[in-house]
């Protein structure tokens, strides 16, 4: 086989614009993450990866940025090492604002580990807050539970909400609104479409060698986007991070990874998702509606100023102010929907976000030892260690 060259000494005599679009191209898109997927004990074990590597080379500067003046300069032009004043994190991240995607990294069961208990509503207000308004980014990622129930393994049914529902009395409302919406709203004017937003359905560690890695393509050219989100359904690019994935042999033993690819390539799999996207679409809806109602800012008015001819059937409203609408009410079959004529409703549908399902994968190039012996892995230490590198700020410092 023909050796390929590792050298390109004319680079330097390229003209610099050209250049510059070479050092641009080789920067990484990636999935920042707000937290450290491993503070759950249960992911490190069904997974089995105990490495924080994979986290901290994703949070890092990208590998241009160590090259050469040039390249430095180009990765200082995109991107820049941001502190995190948050509970839940590894340290300060490297953040590009118009190339990566901002992801909420987190669940409540994590706080739970560690005894903690922790208010839902606040994690997102400051992750919404922190992404939009501090770090600039417009496209955010979270775990799909913060848009609505989702039972990944499909099996505790009885712990779901199966259908969505919003109850109102006069300046009460519950908290079962989209509240990545709801935050949006408060902080944001209309409309939204400029924001990308995506919901993980799925997490999957890819335990595999570098070289394997970097031959894939998957993980960043140069192997610094670790992290990645691919379209819940897009079978193709899916099934490439399997064959990665069964390319090691040692993998034969992560039995819970092989269920999972089993799942998520599933048509089950797919429908559920479907099903769970429409009732994010109609809390989504119903959530403007309700703000509509109470006029609450940068809601989306009435233009006939009747808040009840966007129902279809119009709902009925209790004489004490009470309104319970629900999407499908399974115990006395009727639904609550849109009237999809109604100019509120096509204008709502128009300028609301739309949440796109992405499952999510993550690489371990570490020798994370299949029989759960931690010690394989050198311990990494893991913070405080990479502010050396550039100017460290805080958030409200951009
Ligand atoms: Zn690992």
């Amino acid at each position: 086989m023909e050796t390929q060259s590792t050298e390109f000494p004319q680079f330097a005599l390229l003209p610099v614009e050209l250049r510059l679009a070479i050092w641009f191209y080789c920067l990484p898109r990636r999935i920042a993450q707000r937290d450290n997927p491993y503070v759950v004990q249960r992911f490190r074990e069904e997974h089995k990866c105990w490495s924080v590597r994979p986290s901290l080379r994703n949070a890092a500067p990208p590998c241009i940025a160590s090259v050469c003046r040039e390249s430095r300069q180009v990765a200082m032009r995109w991107g820049k090492m941001v502190w995190q004043d948050y509970d839940w994190n590894l340290g300060p991240i490297w953040f590009q604002p118009q190339l990566d995607t901002y992801h909420l990294n987190f669940i409540p069961e994590a706080a739970w580990d560690y005894g903690w208990d922790i208010n839902e509503m606040r994690e997102i207000r400051e992750f919404v807050i922190n992404g939009l308004n501090w770090l600039d980014a417009f496209s955010l990622s979270l775990p799909a539970e913060y848009c609505f129930d989702f039972d990944l393994e499909m099996q505790d049914l009885s712990m779901m909400r199966y259908s969505p529902s919003i109850e109102t009395k006069d300046d009460v409302v519950d908290e079962d609104l989209n509240i990545v919406y709801n935050e949006y709203a408060y902080f944001q004017s209309r409309p939204f479409t400029w924001v990308s937003l995506s919901a993980t359905m799925a997490f999957i560690t890819i335990h595999t060698k570098r070289r394997h890695a970097v031959a894939s393509g998957l993980f960043g050219l140069l192997l610094d986007a670790p992290v990645q989100l691919v379209d819940f359904d897009d079978e193709q690019k899916i099934r490439a991070f399997r064959a990665l994935f069964e390319n090691d042999s040692s993998n034969r033993k992560r039995t819970k990874v092989i269920e999972l690819f089993s799942l998520i390539l599933s048509p089950i799999f797919r429908s559920r998702v479907q099903a769970w996207r429409e009732k994010v679409d109609w809390l989504m809806m119903a959530t403007a509606w309700v703000r509509a109602k109470k006029k609450w800012v940068n809601c989306i008015p009435f233009d006939d100023g009747n808040p009840l001819s966007a129902w279809n059937p119009t709902t009925e409203e209790h004489g004490d102010g009470q309104r319970v609408v629900f999407m499908r009410n399974e115990h006395e079959n009727y639904e609550n929907l849109f009237d999809n004529d109604n100019p509120w409703v096509i204008q709502a549908k128009k300028e609301l976000p739309r949440v796109a399902p992405k499952i999510l994968f993550m690489l371990c190039t570490d020798d994370c030892d299949v029989d759960g012996d931690v010690g394989m892995v050198p311990s990494v230490p893991h913070r405080f260690t990479r502010n050396d590198f550039f100017e460290v700020s805080g958030y409200e410092q951009l």
